[in-house]
């Protein structure tokens, strides 16, 4: 009988109602597990989190939540091998692949809890120091940073079924606020596998996790002003949420993370096979074809001096041929599938938009798969190389979330910064030069569109953390495009999750505030 993912709520599992969605292989087309339709009793199952999750996980201290979340982490690092199996018949990846959801997703956690280890006994944060607000000085505000008094609830993509609930519900429970995880339908076993294993192990208090399978209907009818949603997704999706009633009346706070044409940029100093240039190559090959390009920092634009643009399309092209595309229980396959095959029509549909206004410099479709058949959702990687970088319009609108990324000639450093900015904001830009002066002013000038800017010189050619990779000691999130959203950055992630409010007290008063807080050290 086929696996039914029921929902967990109310501090208990649901029974099975009639499956509505059903799981795939994306490879072998296999059915793997079920899903119902919409949640009955939402409004009552959120009640119950706030009222049950919430007090107990703000009656500990952050230090007391820290080991929770460590206890979490150590009794999921001991079912890996079980969630590299779901991963890999869910998601189509390698194992490579699946490592960056899995071991990133426990990374996440782990960090979370060493920094919140450091917080103590303290149950609130205070921000800044007092001020000064009367003359004779003995009237102050102190900022104060309290977990809010609703849940947090989650709204995932399906590319990262594990960091995507752990990169949240990591920083929502260390600020003792419970959570509610809707993983996107197709690739939401992994995240139910990996709830159920905690919920069973009885580390975290009833009411603290709850996950709803299958549909998102009446998901944000079911929130209060308190609460908060953290969603991942398309533009599109995160548009229609905005102008649903709990945001745009009841002020409910929402952090969205969207689709982002990211760019990676070699720095004019470059020269064919020079050391700089190689590592472009390298790492734009990796991050293009990592999780066959479904990760939302993936480098769709890739920005090269002209003068440049042939050397590195015929690098690029070499490098892309030797990766055999397949499925991923062949050991010889170095790139899985996509998720699925709507997503295949999806990328294959956004590939022919981009390929109006470029060259096909690499077709991966011309490429054999290995030990899967045509019918399968595995895409080769394709590169593409614009025409006229300043008539393009659609390299800079549309995502093709796959292994497509699409070369750029730009004239001088102000060209690129401008042709950056094009994608009207977003999550990840990096930069590869010699140059420290080029680095540092073109890092800067990409600041202002982008969340995170990766810089790459050969000095730190083997040791710098990837374009791509999300670390939780940065903020994720972009402007713009992006979403808007500020995700992870060690502490600052805590502040989605507190309410702010300036006490305005005598400075008696406010001195005894600090028994409970701990200031807040960024
Ligand atoms: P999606 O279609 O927008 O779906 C995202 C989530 O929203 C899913 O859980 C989906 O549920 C749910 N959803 C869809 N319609 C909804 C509605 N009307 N109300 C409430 N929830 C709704 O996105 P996706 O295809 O899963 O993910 C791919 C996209 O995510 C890409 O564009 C990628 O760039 C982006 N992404 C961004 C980041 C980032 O951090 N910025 C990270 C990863 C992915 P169902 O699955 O049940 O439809």
């Amino acid at each position: 009988m086929t696996l039914f993912l029921n929902n967990y709520l109310n501090g208990e599992w649901q029974a099975a109602s009639s499956p509505v969605h059903t799981l795939t292989d994306p490879v072998t087309g296999e059915a793997l597990a079920t899903t119902g339709g919409a949640a009955a009793g939402l409004s009552d199952a959120f009640a119950y989190a706030r009222r049950e999750g919430g007090p107990a996980l703000q009656a500990m201290s952050y230090a007391q939540r820290a080991a929770m979340l460590a206890d979490a982490m150590k009794l999921m690092q001991a079912k890996k091998d079980e969630y590299y199996a779901i991963s890999l018949a869910n998601s189509g990846t390698t194992k490579t692949d699946s490592a960056v959801d899995i071991e990133g997703g426990l990374f996440t956690l782990g960090y979370y809890a060493k920094l919140g280890a450091a917080l103590g006994d303290a149950h609130t944060l205070r921000d800044g120091a007092a001020g000064i607000l009367s003359k004779d000085q003995l009237f102050q505000s102190q900022h104060l940073m309290v977990p809010i008094r609703g849940l947090a609830l989650f709204i995932n993509a399906f590319n990262f079924p594990a960091w995507g609930l752990w990169e949240k519900a990591a920083p929502a429970l260390l600020s003792g606020v419970p959570v509610v995880v809707k993983p996107a339908t197709v690739t939401a076993w992994l995240t139910h596998r990996m709830v159920a294993d905690v919920i069973e192990a009885g580390v975290l208090p009833k009411g603290a996790l709850s996950i709803v399978c299958g549909s998102s209907a009446g998901l944000l009818d079911a929130l209060t002003p308190f609460d908060v949603l953290s969603f991942t997704g398309s533009a599109d999706t995160a548009a229609t949420l905005r102008s649903h009633p709990s945001l745009a009346r009841d002020s409910v706070r929402a952090n969205m993370e969207a689709d982002s044409l990211n760019a990676t940029m070699l720095g004019e100093d470059a020269q064919p096979g020079s050391p700089v240039f190689e590592l472009f190559v390298d790492n734009l090959v990796k991050d293009m074809t990592i999780k066959s390009g479904q990760r939302c920092t993936a480098p769709r634009r890739a920005l090269v001096p002209k003068v440049l643009m042939h050397a590195v399309g015929e690098a690029v092209a070499g490098r892309l041929a030797a990766i055999r595309v397949g499925n991923p229980r062949n050991p010889e396959t170095g790139m899985g599938s996509l998720v699925s095959r709507a997503q295949f029509d999806s990328a294959r549909e956004g590939l022919a938009l981009l390929a109006a206004e470029a060259s096909v410099l690499f077709d991966g479709a011309a490429q054999p798969l290995l030990d899967a058949d045509p019918s399968s959702a595995c895409m080769g990687p394709t590169l593409l190389g614009v025409r006229d970088a300043d008539a393009a319009t659609e390299v800079h609108r549309h995502e093709v979330f796959g292994p497509v990324s699409s070369l750029i000639g730009y004239r001088d450093a102000a060209h690129a910064i401008d042709i950056a900015h094009r994608g009207m904001g977003s999550l990840v830009a990096s930069v590869y030069s010699a140059d420290n002066d080029w680095m540092a002013s073109t890092a800067e000038a990409l600041a202002a569109s982008h969340g995170r800017v990766h810089v790459v010189s050969p000095e730190v050619g083997k040791t710098h953390t990837g374009h791509g990779n999300v670390m939780p000691g940065s903020v994720h999130g972009g402007p713009g495009r992006a979403g808007g959203g500020e995700e992870l950055g060690g502490l600052r992630a805590l502040g989605f999750y507190h309410r702010k409010s300036a006490i305005q007290a005598p400075a008696s008063v406010l001195e005894r505030l600090g028994g409970r807080s701990t200031a807040l050290t960024l």
